[in-house]
């Protein structure tokens, strides 16, 4: 044998060990796949649409629903996948709750104070005023008995709710001067909806209600004196720095509001068992995952706020906290009013948090107060 002919078998002998181990992985997927489809029966596919009262992708909660849908169709490996719609793009943001109640989408996500026109006692699944934090909202609906309340609530809508998000405590918000003590509330035009709204009227305040599209103009044009929105991630998103000089704390109005994934009762039902785990664990993985990007972000946002555009930070003064703190009283033991539901709703919430308060007094509070401010 010559050296061309050595190598030439050689090569041979190489390609086709090549070609042999080729057709073995080709062999060895095939077997896998023989192996994971034998006695397979083809699972049926689910497409479910989900609406939302967000703009599309809007910082933290709009980003919070695609994350949703991402999870899900990769943990279900694409048995089901869901659409997500912003505000308007299928119904208009406070229409979400009533599409899906009637089964004209399969799920939606918002938050249940939106829907205190129909529900009142929804708004104890968002937040409060002076009410719980977003670590003890969270201990109340998933170990002290929130969420079957909450269950119970929508079962007569036809919903199945699930947390779905949380921005942790809010700013009290941004204001055109300085607020020195509750007679500079007098008469002043806030936007501020729902609960806190309220209580700002029965403090002197003027309450606005107006949708995140209009805050900005409203404000710029004088039609407000003030407004809440979120927090400084959301809100030097929407230039609020630009029409306001003072950026108030703390968010006594919203201090952890919940988000909610809201199923279809149908739409629910007609899911086996793995996939409505999956659609769980995933609501639940956005429900901490949000926070955590709001706890991130938050901080450069407040620091471009103050360093980049001189923004004056202020806390609300004590007497006009306390007088908040006394209206809020009142306005939230009357919510409740002569509902039975509502009323076991606002039990259980009241126990669990005058508890996790005591626990809290020694542990969270207390480490907090021990960290240097600078
Ligand atoms: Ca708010």
């Amino acid at each position: 044998m010559n050296i061309r002919t050595a190598i030439k078998l050689r090569f041979g002998a190489f390609m086709g060990c090549l070609l042999a181990l080729t057709i073995l992985a080709g062999c060895s997927q095939k077997e896998n796949k023989g192996a994971t489809t034998a006695g397979y029966t083809p699972q049926p596919v689910f497409k479910f649409r989900m609406v939302t009262t967000w703009p599309k992708n809007f910082p933290g909660m709009g980003v919070a629903a695609e994350n949703l849908a991402k999870a899900v169709d990769e943990m279900s490996d694409g048995r089901l996948t869901i659409t997500v719609y912003g505000s308007g793009e299928v119904v208009p943001a406070l229409g979400v709750f009533e599409a899906v109640s009637l089964g004209n989408v399969e799920m939606g996500h918002g938050a249940a104070y939106y829907w205190k026109g129909k529900v009142p006692a929804a708004q104890f699944f968002t937040t409060v005023p002076f009410g719980m934090t977003a670590q003890e909202m969270n201990a109340w609906l998933h170990h002290g008995g929130g969420m079957t309340l909450w269950e119970e609530l929508y079962a007569p809508y036809n919903l199945v709710p699930i947390a779905g998000g949380n921005t942790g405590v809010q700013m009290a918000g941004w204001f055109n001067k300085e607020i020195n003590s509750i007679e500079d509330i007098q008469g002043l035009k806030m936007r501020i909806p729902g609960l806190g709204g309220e209580v700002f009227n029965r403090v002197g305040g003027s309450a606005q209600t107006l949708p995140g599209s209009e805050i900005y103009t409203s404000l710029q044009m004088g039609a407000v004196d003030a407004t809440e929105w979120v927090g400084p991630y959301n809100d030097l998103a929407f230039g609020l720095h630009q029409v306001a000089e003072y950026y108030y704390y703390p968010g006594w109005h919203e201090p952890g509001p919940t988000l909610e994934t809201i199923i279809n009762k149908e739409a629910w039902d007609s899911l086996p068992p793995d996939l409505q785990a999956i659609l769980r664990t995933a609501s639940r993985m956005i429900n901490e995952d949000s926070l955590s990007e709001y706890t991130a972000r938050n901080n450069d946002a407040l620091r471009e706020l103050v360093e980049e555009h001189g923004v004056k930070i202020r806390r609300l003064p004590d007497d006009v906290i306390e007088a908040l703190r006394e209206a809020s009283r009142e306005v939230v033991s009357a919510l409740p009013g002569d509902d039975e539901l509502a009323q076991r709703i606002h039990r259980s919430y009241s126990e669990f948090h005058e508890d996790v308060m005591r626990y809290h007094e020694i542990s969270e509070r207390a480490y907090i107060n021990l960290r240097p401010v600078d």
